[in-house]
C-alpha cells in the first residue's frame, strides 16, 4: 500500500489490514560522476514497494534528505541539519500515528554515522512521547549484511562503489552514466576536515567498475526478503 498513490478511503480501508508503515529515508548527495544524486533513496524505495507486494504494509512517501558530512561540499549534495532531520522524521511519525499507525519501520539507504544516530535519537524520543508506538530503525547495509559479501567482489566497497552501482544498474539503468572509476577517500582519521573535496575528489568509495545489473538483482532480492522478514519479525518485539 503505497501511501502517495492511495486515496483517503483506501488509506482508511488499509488500516483494517495493518497498522505498520515503512518509512524509506535517504539523502540527496553526490554518488560520483556516474550515479544519480538520489541513489540512496531510489533503490530503497523500489525495494520497499516490492516488499509491499508480499506483505500487508503501508509505504510512506520517501524522505529525500538526511545528514551528509563527507559529501556535503560535492556538487548537488543537499545537506540538512540534524535538528531539521530529527524534526522532519519526528513529525512524519507523529502525523501517521494520529492516523492510527502504530508500528514504524524506518529504513535508510544512507548509512552515515551522524545520520543513523540522529534517527536512533528521534526514535527513542518518540517511544517516550507516543504510548503505543513501536519503532525499528535500520540502514540498508545493516539489513543486507554479510549475505551481499558473496555477491560483491570489492574489499572495503562503500559509497557509489560496486554495490550501489549494481543496485542502480538493476533498478534504474537509464540513470547510470558509465561505471565511474575505482577510488577511495584519503580523509585523515580523527580530524574534522574543512576542505572535504581535497581528500575525496571523486566521491567514490570502492570499485564501481565491477558492478553489474545481475549483481544488483541478487542484492535487491536479498534486501526485499530481509524487509519482508523484518516486517514479520517486528511482531515479536513490539511493546
Ligand atoms: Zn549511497
Amino acid at each position: 500500500m503505497i501511501i502517495q498513490e492511495m486515496t483517503m478511503s483506501e488509506f482508511e480501508e488499509g488500516l483494517k489490514k495493518t497498522k505498520t508503515v515503512i518509512v524509506p529515508v535517504g539523502t540527496t548527495e553526490e554518488h560520483g560522476s556516474h550515479l544519480p544524486l538520489a541513489t540512496d533513496i531510489i533503490h530503497v524505495y523500489e525495494m520497499v514497494k516490492e516488499a509491499a507486494t508480499r506483505v500487508d504494509v503501508f509505504i510512506a512517501p520517501p524522505v529525500f534528505f538526511g545528514l551528509c558530512r563527507s559529501t556535503s561540499q560535492h556538487p548537488g549534495t543537499i545537506n540538512i541539519s540534524g535538528d531539521t532531520f530529527r524534526s522532519l522524521v519526528k513529525e512524519i511519525v507523529i502525523s501517521l500515528y494520529t492516523h492510527k499507525m502504530r508500528d514504524f519501520i524506518i529504513i535508510s539507504g544512507h548509512a552515515g554515522g551522524t545520520h543513523m544516530s540522529s534517527l536512533t535519537e528521534v526514535g527513542e524520543l518518540l517511544l517516550n512521547e507516543l504510548p503505543e508506538v513501536n519503532i525499528a530503525i535500520v540502514s540498508l547495509f545493516e539489513l543486507i549484511g554479510k549475505e551481499c559479501l558473496d555477491v560483491i567482489e570489492t574489499d572495503g566497497d562503500g559509497h557509489a562503489g560496486e554495490l550501489e552501482t549494481s543496485l542502480v544498474l538493476y533498478s534504474k539503468p537509464h540513470l547510470v552514466k558509465g561505471l565511474g572509476e575505482s577510488s577511495y577517500p584519503q580523509i585523515p582519521p580523527y580530524f574534522l576536515i574543512r576542505d572535504k573535496r581535497k581528500y575525496w575528489h571523486t566521491g567514490v568509495w570502492g570499485n564501481p567498475t565491477k558492478a553489474s545489473a545481475e549483481k544488483g538483482k541478487r542484492i535487491f532480492d536479498i534486501a526485499v526478503d530481509k524487509i519482508v522478514n523484518l516486517k514479520k519479525e517486528f511482531e515479536k518485539f513490539k511493546g
